[in-house]
This record gives structure tokens, sequence and C-alpha cells, in this order.
């Protein structure tokens, strides 16, 4: 044994940066493994939106699933309010801009369920108003005029996904927190002082080698290996795992300052600070499968050409400016939401000192994740009710 900290972090993600500088400076002594590169998967990889709404998937199954997913609005305000103040702490910039979100209806139904979900977040807490076309005209011109209103909420907008991570895994090691890449966890051993980590090593030149650290507390950090690194701790952490589409545009010259959203259809667009447009929404890509029917994560995912056109068709619809702009590369990414649309979040059942986040929004997310995590480490109760969270509601169900 060669190795003590107080925290081991697994997940090179946003959400491990953020959670291994938020335990660092809190003076805790912190491990950071990932079994890849700092930001390789989702957190490099999204759409880098930062939604406080509800999103198009949470209400399109009905107001009841809204009404569900709205539990979840505490973590939304607290993460709108650390994105604002991120930059600053951290030290860099990594293009975090809150100019607004406009999610968009283009009939009455869509107006309705906007009216309606408007009322819902009111009731949280979230600042959000529905804008009528004439407010558009003004606010949003360069939205289809079949557009008739939007929800606007002045929290929303954007950090560029390919920098963030790195700049707080680099503010997580200045805190004096280690990090180890190509650092794989994949096994676990319960002593009295806390876990015994089995780690797997690679080296840049492929040589493996097996290491073993101890730390008291544990954070699985892990996104769409979540389920599969809950069972290193005997313990059932059930997500849905998607492949998604992305797809940016050549530089145009700035015409968006909003984040754009569907209220009927998977659409997301903003325009990045170095003038292109990234446009997703949700759109699936083909998500690779071993033999026997299970994810295989760490194999390259593939684009379905009819979600790109469908993904194209509906930015173009929205924006009629983006018809003349060429899309440059798109790509997959891999996400993880929770069966009920909720994040998994809190103390995992049956594994002393292990806490997990994931599921859904986990960038926008991620800094109130980060920040509950860090204190259930600390032994501290976070100040955010973690009941509709938690990771073993769903085994309680089936029971
Ligand atoms: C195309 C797309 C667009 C999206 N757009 C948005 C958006 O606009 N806004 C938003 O809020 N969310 C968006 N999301 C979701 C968001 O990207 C994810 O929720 C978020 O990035 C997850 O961050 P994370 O740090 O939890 O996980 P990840 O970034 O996936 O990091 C997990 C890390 O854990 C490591 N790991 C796993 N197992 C082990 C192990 N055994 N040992 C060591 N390391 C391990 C992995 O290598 C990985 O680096 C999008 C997702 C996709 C795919």
């Amino acid at each position: 044994m060669s190795d003590h900290y107080d925290v081991a972090v697994v997940g090179g993600g946003l959400l491990g940066c953020l959670t291994a500088w938020m335990a660092a400076r809190d003076g805790a002594r912190v491990l950071l493994v990932d079994k890849d590169q700092v930001n390789q998967h989702a957190s490099g990889q999204n759409a880098g939106s930062l939604h406080f709404q509800l999103e198009y998937r949470m209400v399109e199954s009905g107001e009841e699933a809204a009404r569900v997913a709205a539990e979840a609005m505490p973590l939304h305000l607290d993460a709108a309010a650390m994105w604002a103040r991120m930059e600053d702490e951290i030290g860099e910039p990594f293009g975090v801009r809150q100019t607004g979100g406009l999610m968009v209806a283009e009939n009455a139904d869509q107006v309705g369920m906007l009216e309606f979900k408007a009322e819902l977040e009111r009731s949280w807490g979230l600042d959000v108003r529905t804008l009528d076309r004439s407010e558009l005209d003004v606010v949003a011109p360069y939205l289809s005029p079949a557009i008739v209103a939007a929800n606007f909420s002045p929290l929303e907008g954007k950090a560029d996904a390919r920098i963030a991570a790195p700049a707080v895994a680099r503010a997580a090691v200045a805190a004096g927190a280690t990090v180890r890449t190509r650092s794989r966890l994949v096994g676990a051993h319960r002593v009295p002082a806390g876990w015994d980590l089995s780690l797997r090593e690679t080296s840049a030149t492929g040589d493996e080698r097996a290491h073993t650290v101890r730390a008291a507390a544990i954070v699985l950090a892990a996104g769409v290996w979540t389920t599969e690194l809950g069972r290193v701790f005997d313990a059932d952490l059930p997500t849905v795992p998607l492949a998604l589409t992305m797809t940016v545009t050549s530089k145009v010259p700035r015409f968006i300052p909003h984040l754009v959203q569907h209220a009927g259809a998977r659409l997301s667009l903003k325009q990045s600070l170095d003038s292109t447009v990234l446009i997703g929404g949700g759109w699936p890509a083909r998500l690779m499968r071993d033999a026997d029917g299970s994810p295989a994560f760490d194999r390259k995912h593939q684009l379905i050409p009819q979600s790109i056109a469908g993904n194209a068709r509906a930015a173009v619809k929205t924006v009629p400016g983006l018809d003349r702009i060429p899309a440059v590369r798109s790509w997959v990414g891999t996400t993880t939401v929770a069966p009920d649309q909720l994040p998994l979040v809190g103390a995992v059942k049956g594994a002393p000192g292990v806490f997990v986040a994931t599921g859904g929004s986990a960038f926008t997310l991620g800094p109130s994740f980060a920040r509950v995590l860090t204190a259930l480490i600390s032994g501290r109760s976070s100040d955010v009710d973690l009941a509709p969270y938690d990771p073993a509601r769903f085994a309680e169900r089936s029971a």
C-alpha cells in the first residue's frame, strides 16, 4: 500500500474535476483517477448548454413527468448561481456566458405546455416568463416567423465543454489534488479506515501495472460507466445509456445570443464564442453493444445520417438563417439518464463512504452535484433535500 487519501474521485469529467477541486479546496487529500484522459468522454463531447428550464425530454411525457422532473429544480438554481461565479473562482475563463435561454413554441399546444411549464418552474423559484411574438421580434429577431412564443430564462446560457473540465482539473491540482489518468478502478475492498482501491494503470507505451490506494471516501463520477462501477461496490445503480448526435457549423458572424431549445422537438442550439453554431438536442446515434447486448462504451459509436439530417432540419426551421451556413462536423457522445429522468445523487446504499452523482444534464448540474458530494464526503449534510435523487430508490420501489 503506497497511497492514502481522504477522498478518491473516480472519473475525470466535469463532475469529477469539480468534486476534486472543491474537496481539495476544503483541505482534503484528494486523488482523481480516470481510466482515459480528463474530459475525454461526455463532458468534452457535449453541447455546453447551461439549461435550467425543464428540457423537452422532461416534458414530452406529460405533466406528471414534468412535475417529477421539476423536483430537481433546487439543483438547477444552485448550479445557475455557481456557474455565474465559477470562472472567477477557478481562475481562468472557459466560455461561460449566461445571456439567457429561449424554449420556443410553434403552435397552441406547445404554447400551452410552455405556460404550464413556466408556472411549474416559477413555483420552484426559477426566473422564467413567456414571451409573445411581438416581444420575440425585439429580443430574438433571428427566430423563424413560425415561432409564436417562447419561455425565456435569463439564467441560461453556455460554457465551452472543450475546455471547462481541464480548467477545473488544473484548479484541483493547484489546490493540492493528485490526478492520475490511464488509471482504471477495477476493484474495491472494504477496510476499517475506508476502502482499498485496485487500479489498473496503463503507461503511454501500453504497459499495464496494478496499483492500490486507500481512501476514506469514494466519489463515483463515472458518467455512463456508473452502473458498471456500482458493481465493484456490489451496488445497483441503474442508468439508461444514450448515444446522441452533435453537429457544428463553420464560423458565421454572431447573430444568436441565446441558448435556443424547442418545446415540441428535439433541438438545442447556440452560437459558441468562436462563432460556430452548435446543434444538438437529443437526436439518437447508434450505441455499440457487445455480443451479449450490454453497452460497449469503450467502442466508437456510430452516427445515424437520418438523425443528423433531422436535427439540421429542426435547426433551420427554427432559425432560418442557418440555412446558408455549412455544417463542418458531426459526432457522437454518450451520456446517461436515470429511468425516472431525475439524477442519482447521494450515498450508495450498502457501501459506507461511497457516494455517486450522475444522470441527465450533469454538465449544467455538475457544480451543484459536486457541492452536494463535497458536503457528504466531509460528513456535512446537504442543504438540498436529496430524497428525490436517492440512488437506492429503484430497488426500494421494486421491493
Ligand atoms: C451529445 C451530448 C450533448 C450533451 N449536451 C449537454 C448539454 O448541453 N448540457 C448538459 O448539461 N449536459 C449535456 N449532456 C450531458 C453531459 O455531457 C453529461 O451529463 C456530463 O458531461 C457528464 O459528466 P460526468 O463528469 O458525470 O461524466 P463524463 O464526462 O462521462 O466522465 C466520466 C469519466 O469517468 C471515467 N471512468 C469511468 N469508469 C472509470 C473507472 N472504472 N476508473 C476510472 N475512470 C473511470 C471515464 O473515463 C470518464 O472520463 C450531453 C451529452 C451528450 C452525449
